[in-house]
């Protein structure tokens, strides 16, 4: 499933809502707010009066805060039970979320990691990384809770991956997939694809979480381009479309450009192939739900591997949008 996190102020209702509302839109299916102080935690039930999606209240060091937002409606807690006070703590949160069947993702995060262990490990490295989930994940199984799910995040590509690998040979709680910190839209959909997509392609993984430093709506439509790569979930329209070369014959890119935008909405999957020449073009529109070959002025229409007709290059964005919205509707 696909989550995302908020960047407004939780207290923010009308904002925090605005943004889930636009997550949702874009396919979000699970969403993480944090819950910094008590304002936020009470805004958790006034945001959940107006979505629909389930929330996540993302706790540090104050176990009230996760008391307060389970009351309040949250679907789930992301928390550390090493950093929320003493056994007593723990306790009290474990046994609230029991009644409520709330479960608890524990977030290990190569940056904070306990100093124990990176004294032990001296950098944090995947065995560190795991022995502290190990760590954590008992101290929740020592009060009998097993709704657990795990996540092992790192900046560092190649530590998150064996990380992962590492803890899903020695249990068998679900796991949340992210890189931290991986940066602005272009390295951080690098970053992300590899460490998400690596470990999915093994069979690793049940929640993902693209983390990008930009608009939270474009960790979604990255987490979905990632899932529907590797073959494992559709989402809305697929363009296929040729880097162009000194044979094209149309203005592909503001073509492909347009159409994207326009057909960003649309949640049925479908292929859409825009081609610039008759070289490839032929085979991949054929292939294609819908698709063009670019000509001298004009470009070849297909549909559903027939060849359809010849139609002006003015004329290509506007009758491939239709046809595609003839097909969804
Ligand atoms: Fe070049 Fe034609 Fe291939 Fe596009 S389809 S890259 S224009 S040869």
């Amino acid at each position: 499933m696909v989550q995302s996190m908020t960047s407004t102020l939780t207290k923010d209702v009308a904002g925090t809502v605005l943004q889930i509302k636009q997550l949702d839109h874009a396919g979000c299916e699970i969403v993480r707010v944090a819950v910094p102080d008590m304002e936020s935690a009470t805004a958790v039930k006034e945001i959940k009066d107006q979505v629909s999606l389930p929330i996540i209240a993302d706790i540090h060091f104050d176990y009230r805060l996760a008391l307060a937002a389970i009351e309040n409606g949250a679907d789930g807690l992301r928390l550390n039970p090493g950093n929320i006070g003493g056994r007593r703590k723990v306790k009290e949160v474990v046994s609230a979320a029991r009644d409520r069947a709330v479960p608890i993702r524990i977030g290990v995060n190569a940056g904070s990691l306990s100093k124990s262990i990176l004294k032990r490990y001296g950098h944090p490295t995947p065995e560190a990384m795991v022995e502290s989930a190990i760590g954590l994940i008992g101290i929740l199984e020592d009060f009998d809770f097993q709704l657990i799910k795990v996540s092992l995040k790192s900046s560092h590509v190649p530590h998150m991956v064996a990380a992962y690998r590492l803890l899903g040979e020695k249990l068998d709680y679900p796991f949340h997939l992210g890189v931290t910190e991986a940066g602005t839209l272009i390295p951080g959909t690098v970053k992300n694809t590899l460490g998400i997509g690596l470990l999915l392609s093994e069979g690793i993984g049940d929640t993902v979480r693209v983390s990008l430093t930009c608009d939270p709506v474009e960790e979604v439509r990255v987490a979905y381009e990632i899932l529907r790569a590797l073959g494992l979930r559709q989402r809305g329209v697929e363009i296929i479309s040729c880097p162009t070369c000194g044979r094209c014959q149309i203005d592909l890119f503001a073509l492909a450009e347009e159409i994207e935008h326009a057909l960003s909405s649309i949640t049925t999957p479908l292929k859409v192939a825009l081609m610039g020449c008759v070289v490839n073009g032929p085979g991949e529109a054929r292939e294609a739900d819908v698709g063009i070959a670019g000509g001298p002025g004009y470009g070849t229409l297909f549909k559903k591997g027939k060849v359809v007709r010849k139609v002006a290059e003015s004329d290509l964005a506007k009758v491939l949008i239709e046809e595609v919205r003839r097909m969804v509707s």
